[in-house]
């Protein structure tokens, strides 16, 4: 019979990051995941995931992502691989960042400022000789910060694995979570689809879409939407790559549209959406991106960087955000069943956060308030609520 103190459903980023925290907490963990880690089909497997510590005028998640890129620096040196690419942050906008339609990028300026960070404010002539790829004409202003970049989010994750796996967390991958056995308002056991019953102190669900379904409580609040994503091969990669491209945003708090710097690993340029996306159900709707969809990137493309607008298309995916419907994650206890937290809630700009999720989930589960804490707690959100994710594009600010 398999016994933990804390088992953990899911090995994403907030299921693996909890998993090595709290083994480092010197708890006995047991961790299940459908198939294989990095599930394929898991948010946080993908060649890049942004780092940026531009949030608006949110100073919380500002702050969170500022300690975040400091540790992520020094889990390259750890981890004794380059997960973390720091090749800057090129925010670009259509119109001046002043005319009160760029809110999202104007505040995210002053607060680099304002904490001592040098950025440099582009003019056209700068961005055009700078950063040839993007069609100046387009975008008449722009910043771009240093401090900021990509994390290889697939590798972390097997990276993270590896160093839970020597910590002595004992990690059941082709095991799925079915069923939570409650007796008494406490939890007793995780019961899989392949039959096999772990019984747990604590059970952690970090399953990233598929929580809300492990928990239908949580349905009114947490959304699952999907989200595409474009890989495209460039003729010349040259002025794709840093330092000709960083990470960019392309007015994205009005478009959603942002991308990465060329990946030489697979000679590809990764395009994406941050906006609406489609509401779906993890397992039984089909993650096909749609002919429009593809449409709508190369009219992008067409515009804002020219030479990629007919590069050959060689992968897409449509990947789910676990949507709260503020946009803030939630990571806390169970308010009605003892033995049983909760640590999900990426709403697409998770990843990043990698280096603080593990601590503040740990913290929840042992019933201790973390600095990043009371902003994700089990809450109630309703109609009125809306997302407060600034660079994310979205009609009525809701999901
Ligand atoms: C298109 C897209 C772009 C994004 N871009 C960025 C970005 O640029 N920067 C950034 O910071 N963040 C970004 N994010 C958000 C980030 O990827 C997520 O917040 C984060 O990866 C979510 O991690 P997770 O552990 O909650 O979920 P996941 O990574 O999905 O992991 C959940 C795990 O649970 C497993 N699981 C599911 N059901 C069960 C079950 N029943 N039993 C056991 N295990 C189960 C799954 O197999 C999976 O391994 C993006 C997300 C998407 C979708």
């Amino acid at each position: 019979m398999k016994s933990y103190d804390v088992l953990i459903v899911g090995g994403g980023v907030f299921g693996m990051t909890s998993a090595v925290e709290l083994a480092k907490r010197k708890y006995k963990i047991g961790l299940i995941n459908p198939d294989s880690i990095p599930h394929h089909l898991a948010a946080s497997t993908d060649v890049n995931k942004a780092v940026r510590m531009e949030y608006g005028s949110d100073k919380e998640y500002f702050r969170m992502a500022e300690i975040c890129i400091d540790r992520w620096k020094e889990w390259n040196d750890f981890f004794g691989e380059k997960l973390y690419h720091e090749v800057g942050f090129l925010m670009l906008c259509k119109g001046n960042m002043e005319d009160g339609k760029h809110r999202y990028e104007k505040q995210s300026y002053e607060n680099l400022l304002a904490s001592g960070y040098v950025t440099d404010r582009l003019t056209t002539k700068e961005l055009k000789k700078r950063f040839p790829a993007v069609n100046a004409n387009v975008y008449q202003d722009a910043f771009f910060n240093p401090k900021g970049g990509y994390v290889e989010s697939g590798l972390v994750i097997t990276k993270l694995a590896e160093y839970a796996r020597s910590l002595g967390v004992e990690i059941h991958e082709r095991q799925t979570a079915e069923s939570i056995e409650v007796e008494n308002e406490r939890l007793k056991a995780v019961k899989t689809k392949e039959g096999i019953t772990f019984h747990c102190g604590h059970a952690l669900i970090a399953a990233g879409a598929n929580t809300p379904y492990l928990l239908p409580e949580l349905q009114p609040y947490i959304k699952t939407t999907g989200h595409p994503l474009f890989w495209l091969k460039p003729e010349n990669s040259k002025y794709f790559s840093p330092p000709y491209l960083s990470f960019f945003a392309a007015d994205i708090s009005n478009s959603g549209w942002y991308g990465f710097p060329f990946v030489p690993k697979y000679g590809i340029v990764k395009i994406g959406k941050h906006s609406n996306g489609l509401l779906m159900h993890p397992d039984k709707d089909d993650r096909q991106i749609k002919d429009e969809e593809v449409v709508d990137m190369r009219s992008f493309l067409k515009e804002s960087f020219p030479e990629l607008a007919s590069a050959p298309l060689v992968f897409t995916r449509r990947c789910l955000y676990t949507d709260t419907l503020d946009g803030h994650f939630w990571i806390d206890q169970h308010p009605n069943i003892k033995g049983l937290s909760v640590s999900t809630g990426g709403s697409g700009h998770g990843m990043k956060m990698a280096p603080i999720l593990g601590e503040m989930t740990a913290d929840r589960i042992e019933g201790k308030i973390h600095q990043f804490s009371q902003r994700y707690r089990w809450r109630h959100l309703g109609v009125e609520t809306s997302q407060t994710e600034e660079a994310r594009y979205l009609e009525n600010r809701k999901v």
